[in-house]
């Protein structure tokens, strides 16, 4: 499978290079040349196969035989080593859970796929020893941090904003050390996002170290998120015929991925975007164009993007056409007073704490129901409420025990270096050469 550049079809590269590049040389991203539908034998039957074989399906048209098969399969195992489970919240909606690996939020998937990828071309000899680049504003970082630890050939320099992630998500990146540098940064996230991008283009660096970044525009990360939208089909009760999922969205990756799920064959309605107010999708379908915004702070923090990489490859999937895109895709946008009242509301009249994220999830299925009168459908549950505690245990009235994957890391020590600007990153960078 070859992928190219959505900035020009005509610059074709293999799984590996789009895998070690990240973005294409001229800053686009990569695309699949093809999305090839899988047989309808296949879903049909998704209840009598294992997750293994159902990723192994799934996956092998998007890496060719770019990794061969037991390798491949490995990299899966290692990726979905936890639990997708599906429950039923009311009549109508379902929560699909995306929080059961180590770092207790989705992008634990992509995350370790991402690492075993890269590591398997390294021990090949078929690249050099990698050093990865991240600037995160939280759960990246932490899925990144854990998905990467002691992977060999990769070395992984994490930059974060001093005093601007959560306590938790902070002992999460922070506390690792062997192949992980944590820096904590004097600035804000994007102080720390400029830093990599001019990391990246610095010859001095760059003649000196191998960089990739590891970040949501990565074909790695998209790829391996198609697979619970499988897991998720293959729990559903055989009597619900029509079914959408609602989607908590920020850069897009998530979405992209349930898109490019129901191209390969899940009998999927709709999708739907669920966004905070920094919502230019949903600006975008009703006015008919497309406007970046400042992104503002809000409760679901991780979706605070104000121009979305990915939906890029959105458009191209449904060949830049407002008109097909909204056959299939809708957008809503809710408050943060409405996030606040559905976490209460669910506790309450379902016995379900939902995290920000989630909850948002739940209003856009919710809003969706209710247009759509017989249809069932699921959100995602992209991070476990303990992430975000200290911001929505006021609105609870219940204790509750904080997840084992969490505990074990309160009590350990924050490693982090502390810098101002790109002068002393540069001086920290280059004393590990
Ligand atoms: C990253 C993240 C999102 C947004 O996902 P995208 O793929 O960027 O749209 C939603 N919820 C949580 C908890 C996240 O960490």
């Amino acid at each position: 499978m070859d992928y190219f550049s959505l900035n020009n079809k005509n610059h074709k590269v293999n799984f590996k290079e789009a895998l070690f590049n990240g973005l294409a040389p001229d800053r686009g991203l990569y695309f699949p040349q093809e999305i090839k539908s899988l047989k309808k034998s296949f879903i049909s039957n998704l209840n009598d196969i294992n997750k293994i074989e159902i990723s192994m399906e799934v996956i092998s048209q998007f890496i060719g035989n770019q990794i061969d098969k037991e390798s491949l399969k490995k990299i899966i195992e290692h990726s979905i080593d936890f639990e997708f489970p599906l429950k039923k919240i009311d009549e109508n909606i379902s929560v699909l859970e995306l929080f059961h690996g180590p770092s207790m939020a989705f992008k634990d998937i992509g995350a370790r796929f991402t690492s075993r990828c890269l590591s398997h071309f390294i021990r090949k000899g078929y690249n050099k020893k990698v050093t990865v680049l991240v600037a995160t504003s939280g759960d990246t970082g932490a899925a990144v941090a854990s998905g990467f630890h002691k992977v060999e050939g990769i070395d992984v320099f994490i930059l974060y904003p001093k005093n601007k992630i959560s306590n938790i998500q902070e002992k999460q990146i922070s506390t690792f050390s062997d192949n992980i540098f944590p820096i904590e940064v004097e600035g804000t996230f994007d102080d720390c996002q400029k830093i990599v991008k001019d990391a990246l283009i610095d010859k001095e660096l760059t003649s000196n170290f191998n960089f990739t970044t590891a970040n949501s525009i990565n074909i790695s990360r998209w790829i391996p998120q198609t697979l619970y939208y499988f897991f998720a089909y293959s729990q559903l009760p055989s009597d619900i015929e029509k079914y959408s999922f609602s989607i908590p969205s920020g850069n897009y990756g998530n979405l992209f991925s349930a898109v490019v799920s129901k191209k390969l064959g899940l009998p999927i309605e709709n999708i739907i975007s669920s966004n905070n107010i920094n919502n230019p999708v949903e600006r975008y379908f009703k006015s008919g164009v497309y406007t970046p915004i400042h992104s503002k702070e809000t409760l679901s923090n991780a979706m605070d993007v104000g121009d979305p990489s990915n939906f890029n490859r959105v458009n191209e999937i449904f060949d830049f056409d407002l008109v097909k895109m909204k056959d299939t895709l809708h957008a809503f946008s809710f408050t943060d007073h409405q996030t606040m009242d559905t976490i209460k509301y669910l506790l309450k009249n379902f016995n379900y704490l939902c995290d920000p994220h989630g909850a948002i999830g739940y209003l856009g299925a919710k809003k969706y129901i209710n247009n759509n009168l017989g249809s069932h459908c699921i959100f995602l549950e992209t991070a476990h409420f303990y992430k975000f505690y200290d911001e929505i245990k006021n609105l609870i009235d219940v204790e509750f025990n904080i997840p084992s994957q969490l505990k074990s890391i309160l009590d350990k020590e924050k490693k982090s270096v502390t810098i101002k600007d790109y002068y002393n990153f540069k001086e920290y960078i280059n004393s590990y050469l």
